[in-house]
């Protein structure tokens, strides 16, 4: 059976990547795989992955290339490096971008090589490292509706049939997970603030937060994601807030694009990026929450057993 799926090469095996190429092989895809930290591909090997020393490498054995890295940066030095996916991929073969980024690296590619007739997806993705690994993901694709019905065993394999979503032409998968982000991260910081206030001026964390999901300002950050934090400390370091900071600046930067003044993500920006100055690179894409912990001078969390 697995002789008549494409060949498919992946290369980023971080956070999210790992995950995404494990359900990939389990989805019976013959997979070829590359990182920079080779030890990122253990299990995968194991499991019966074959490794490429190169992205040229994996390009050229592979019926379609996924990327999984962190900023437009690597994406391009993956591409275009010397011994880049341009370097090893078929005329008409297919790339698929599902890092977090903006379009110009796809664009500049199909600019400089038209004739070699590529087909290029931008799908970009939500869910978590929990989601990559259990193939639950929500996928945003940008592109030709041929290539996404022809590719949507591959995006079955790693994502949540019912959120896998063609969201209009190149560049329109990536323009959708930014404001995603944007939005998500301006409900963190907003729901700190409002919980900091809330707590410092007497009322009970439990009771507070039950009050503000009964009312019209309720959301689901309030009612699910800041549980992770209020029942178990926990900031999410599975996603670093150095990728968060860049996908704030590439969010601004797509409305500077688009002459759309956004001065409320802007400050959400700024506060991610004094977040990140004062916890690490590495530290979890909700610690900002931390920064308003630290003002009141002690931990918001839930008493086990108190109310929700
Ligand atoms: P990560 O830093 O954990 O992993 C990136 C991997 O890419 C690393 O293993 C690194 O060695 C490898 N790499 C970098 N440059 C390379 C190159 N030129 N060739 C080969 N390998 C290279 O990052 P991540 O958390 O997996 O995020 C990947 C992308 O997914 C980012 O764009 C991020 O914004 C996005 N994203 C992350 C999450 C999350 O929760 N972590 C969720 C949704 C989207």
């Amino acid at each position: 059976m697995s002789a008549a799926l494409p060949r498919i090469g992946f290369i980023g095996l971080g956070s999210m990547g790992s995950g995404m190429a494990a359900n990939l092989l389990k989805a019976g895809f013959p997979l070829t795989v590359t990182d920079l930290r080779r030890e990122a591909a253990v299990a995968l090997l194991e499991a019966g992955a074959h490794w490429a020393d190169s992205a040229a490498a994996v390009a050229s054995a592979t019926d379609a290339v996924i990327t999984m890295l962190p900023t437009p940066r690597h994406v391009s030095d993956a591409v275009n490096g010397a011994d880049g996916i341009l370097a090893g991929i078929a005329d008409g073969g297919t790339w698929i971008d599902m890092s977090t980024s903006v379009p110009d690296v796809q664009q500049a590619v199909a600019e400089a090589h038209p004739q070699r007739a590529l087909h290029l997806l931008d799908a970009p993705v939500s869910g978590m490292s929990v989601g990559a690994a259990s193939g639950n993901l929500q996928i945003f694709i940008g592109g030709d509706s041929v290539d996404v019905e022809r590719l949507r065993p591959v995006f079955e394999a790693m994502g949540d049939p019912e959120r896998i979503l063609h969201v209009g032409g190149h560049g329109a998968g990536y323009a959708v997970k930014l404001m995603i982000n944007q939005l998500w991260f301006s409900h963190l910081v907003a729901t700190a603030e409002v919980l900091a206030t809330g707590t410092a001026a007497g009322v009970d964390l439990g009771v507070l937060r039950r009050a503000l999901l009964a009312s019209p300002a309720a959301s689901n950050f309030l009612e699910n994601d800041v549980l992770s934090i209020l029942e178990h400390g926990d900031y999410d370091e599975g996603f670093a807030i150095a990728l968060a900071c860049k996908d704030l600046g590439l969010s601004i930067d797509l409305s500077r694009a688009n002459g759309v003044p956004v001065e409320l993500s802007s400050l959400v920006e700024q506060i991610y990026r004094r977040a990140r100055a004062s916890y690490g690179d590495r530290a979890g894409e909700m610690s900002p929450f931390q920064l308003y912990e630290d003002l009141l001078g002690r931990k918001l969390r839930l008493e086990t057993g108190g109310p929700r």
